[in-house]
């Protein structure tokens, strides 16, 4: 990575510190503090914490257990709809 170019937009996801305008990517040069539910983006320049995101342990939990109850989700479904053809309704 080479100093940042002012020609190009700044990408989509990139974080800007509502105090001095520094632009970053989240995986850029953000000093990250790690608390136990969040991490906080804090700007290089001007010490201003700029967003909190729920931590990436939390959010990757959460993912598991979409994933994992999805099947039953799907099942459970099918199988309603084989009561319901069996009811007759
Ligand atoms: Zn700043």
């Amino acid at each position: 990575m080479t100093s940042p170019s002012t020609d190009d937009p700044p990408p989509k996801s990139a974080l800007i510190c509502p105090a001095c305008d520094h632009t970053s990517p989240p995986d850029g040069d953000w000093q990250l503090q790690r608390r136990i539910r969040m991490t906080v983006y804090r700007c290089p320049c001007c010490g201003t914490n700029v967003v909190e995101r729920p931590s990436t342990v939390a959010r990757g939990f959460a993912d598991q257990i979409a994933t994992m109850t999805a099947p039953i989700r799907v099942l459970w479904s099918v199988y309603l709809r084989g009561i319901n053809r069996l009811l007759g309704w």
